[in-house]
């Protein structure tokens, strides 16, 4: 579903994504884990074209991702994303909040947007929570308004950057059991992440990046049992 080939990319002197391979199939769940600066971010970001690129291919249910424009538009409508930093609408309500992009980009009428906002609101455990505005919620509630937003618009594939990082310790389980259950259901997921229970559990591959490059990608079973680099060994003696 999603798949790119020989991507790089360049900060300056910095070769922040060097020769990229990854294919991430239809109902596959990949989680990306690597040292700060390896270049996770810019890889999602890349992905959904937050960033541009400078050679390789990136293409999504096979079609090249567009440059710019309404293709554009609809693409990143297909892929959703969901950052450290919820970048919720805050003059906005929740329900708005997850309706708001189905009007305009999808354009659904306000009923049927309504109707499947509650839907999704109830999905996240929400649904009574409809009319506050986010500064109202705590930080795993905003979260999951911020996932239920990204659904609505009914993607083919989901990019998560550390969905869980700005989170109190109590209200990780309520974002990554959200995540769990989407997983289960057969989401494709790319997700950025330290959470390596979520890892273990729900990834179908464990990409390990560092100094811009894929080292391993493997299932989450051998890849914990027995890293091959010697930069993952380090990585997960430092965390785990
Ligand atoms: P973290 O775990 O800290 O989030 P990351 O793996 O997500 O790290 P990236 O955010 O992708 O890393 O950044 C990779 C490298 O690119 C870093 O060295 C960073 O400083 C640099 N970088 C990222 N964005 C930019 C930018 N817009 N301009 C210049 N350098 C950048
Ligand atoms: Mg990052």
């Amino acid at each position: 579903l999603i798949e790119l080939a020989g991507v790089n990319k360049h900060f300056g002197e910095l070769h922040v994504l060097q020769d990229i391979d990854l294919v991430v199939g239809r109902g596959e769940v990949v989680v990306v884990i690597g040292p700060s600066g390896s270049g996770k971010s810019t890889l999602c970001r890349a992905i959904n074209r937050l960033e541009t690129v400078e050679s390789g291919r990136i293409s999504i249910d096979g079609r090249p991702m567009p440059q710019e424009g309404r293709a554009l538009a609809a693409l990143r409508a297909e892929v959703g994303m969901v950052f450290q930093s919820f970048n919720l609408f805050a003059h906005r309500t929740v329900l708005d909040n997850v309706t708001l992009a189905q009007t305009k980009v999808r354009r659904r009428s306000r009923a049927d947007a309504e109707r499947r906002g509650l839907d999704l609101l109830d999905r996240v455990g929400l649904a009574a929570l409809a009319d506050r505005y986010p500064a109202q919620l705590s930080g795993g509630q905003q979260q999951r308004v911020a996932i239920a937003r990204a659904l609505a618009m009914d993607p083919k594939a989901l990019l998560f950057d550390e969905p869980t990082s700005a989170l109190d310790p109590e209200t990780i389980t309520e974002v990554l059991d959200v995540m769990r259950g989407l997983a289960r259901d057969g989401m494709t997921m790319v997700v950025v992440t330290h959470e390596m229970g979520f890892a273990r559990a729900s990834a179908d591959r464990v990409v390990f990046m560092a100094d811009g490059r894929i080292v391993e990608d493997r299932p989450p079973e051998e890849f914990f049992a027995a890293p091959r680099s010697a930069r993952a060994r380090d990585f997960l003696a430092k965390i785990l």
